[in-house]
């Protein structure tokens, strides 16, 4: 009987483990290689970084995930280079050879080429980038407490671009400044500080409905949030903030939500790559130009009737990709016909604060409560296991009843 063949997925995120899941265990043996050794629920990031939800309940440790996979084998590495010609990549911990490779690395924070902002923006990409910003804001206030100077600068919370990840921020951070930081800092006078949000285009949520255009910019005005849309962000140098209508805004906290860029590794030929990083691929999430390199997810540029400009980076195309894949690559080892990918958009929506989000169905839009409970209730439903959907629920139900959580911890090595 011919051996099983060796599948190599960079890449343990929503398309990762939801690949691997749903692979054949009697035809392939499946190397996963992250550099971080947990699944990330990267939604909640920002609920991390304003201190309501601990790390811990929305990470997810790979070896955990696939305990009882006997076909799967973990390697906690970074992948540096791929060769196409010898079926090889490179990474921290050596070479691997495989005979299917499927990338599954996501995104990173896009500078547009700007590297004063790259040195100094804070960013929402991984936990630890949440953690980070949790300590550098329980850090601004404790030296606010301490009367250190530059005292405008650490008052003034600037987050730059209006998406989902931009808006949710600026509005969990409305909250705290509300109803949490006051508690812990009874001397400090809460009017000072400024939560400012920007953004390029005309609208937040631009890629939302009108409805939720509207509603969510009124909803952050109205919790307090300065919001400047068609505004641009010229450079920053770690204390002012520079615009491209010239003006300045001193600040310690810059956090860049402004855009994102496939990752992407040495050695995959430059005609696979398209805008945004992403690789192009057919509709079986084929590297076009390979008949063993597979694409999922962030990372993925495939052109359909439906979406000829690519798909959203958003988790749902990269669970669903994912799961074709798993099937289609049995297809096709099997010598059966495979399945095109066809995206099935279920919806989009964001959060903004307590009772107030906006949703986006394919035949209604909502706002206020009723799509608050919406967001809450597919949130919940997606976290991977039982135990931390209990976990949030209950601090989610903590967190409104008491208005408060307990959960403000500078976890960050003073040393260094
Ligand atoms: C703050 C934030 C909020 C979001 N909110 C939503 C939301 O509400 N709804 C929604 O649908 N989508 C949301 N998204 C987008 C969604 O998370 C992504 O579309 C989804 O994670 C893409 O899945 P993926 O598997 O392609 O990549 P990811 O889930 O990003 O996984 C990539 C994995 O690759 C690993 N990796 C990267 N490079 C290397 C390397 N060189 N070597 C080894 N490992 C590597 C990473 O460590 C990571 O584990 C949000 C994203 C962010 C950042």
């Amino acid at each position: 009987m011919k051996s099983k063949q060796t599948v190599v997925v960079v890449g343990g995120g929503f398309a990762g483990i939801n690949f691997i899941n749903r692979l054949d265990e009697k035809l392939f043996e499946v190397i996963l290689i992250d550099k971080i050794n947990h699944h990330q629920f990267q939604p909640l990031f920002y609920q991390v970084a304003t201190s309501q939800i601990e790390p811990s309940s929305i990470s997810f440790p790979l070896r955990h995930i696939f305990k009882n996979k006997k076909n799967v084998r973990i390697r906690l590495a970074e992948v540096y280079a791929v060769n196409t010609d010898t079926n090889t990549i490179q990474t921290s911990v050596g070479e691997f050879k495989y005979d299917i490779l499927v990338l599954a690395m996501g995104c990173s924070s896009n500078f547009f080429g700007n590297d004063s902002i790259n040195q100094y923006a804070l960013t929402l990409k991984t936990t630890y980038n949440a953690i980070s910003i949790r300590n550098h804001i329980l850090q601004i206030f404790e030296k606010i407490s301490a009367d250190i100077n530059s005292r405008e600068a650490l008052f003034n919370l600037v987050i730059v671009g209006a998406g989902p990840t931009g808006v949710e921020l600026a509005g969990a951070f409305a909250e705290i400044k509300k109803n949490v930081l006051p508690k812990d800092y009874p001397r400090i006078d809460f009017s000072e500080l400024k939560i400012i949000l920007i953004e390029g285009s005309k609208h937040t949520l631009g890629n939302m409905s009108q409805l939720a255009k509207t509603s969510s910019k009124a909803y952050l005005q109205k919790m307090g949030v300065e919001v400047h849309t068609e505004t641009m962000v010229s450079d920053y140098d770690g204390e002012s903030l520079r615009l491209s209508n010239g003006e300045t805004i001193k600040t310690k906290t810059l956090i860049w939500a402004a855009g994102v860029i496939a990752n992407t590794l040495e050695g995959i030929p430059p005609e696979w790559i398209t805008k945004g990083n992403r690789i192009k691929v057919n509709r079986l999430n084929q590297a076009i130009g390979s008949n063993n390199v597979y694409v999922l997810g962030d990372m993925a540029y495939m052109e359909t009737p439906k979406y000829p400009h690519g798909h959203p980076q958003v988790a749902n195309v990269a669970i669903n990709q994912a799961k074709n894949l798993a099937k289609n690559i049995k297809k096709i080892t099997l010598g059966k016909k495979p399945v095109e990918y066809e995206y099935r958009d279920l919806g989009t929506m964001a959060t903004i604060g307590r009772n107030k989000a906006v949703v986006d169905f394919p035949f209604l839009r909502l706002k206020g409560m009723i799509a608050w409970i919406i967001w809450m209730f597919l949130h919940l439903m997606l976290i991977l296991s039982v135990r931390n959907k209990l976990i949030i629920f209950i601090n989610w139900t903590w967190a409104y009843v008491s208005k408060d959580t307990a959960l403000r911890l500078i976890l960050t090595d003073n040393k260094k």
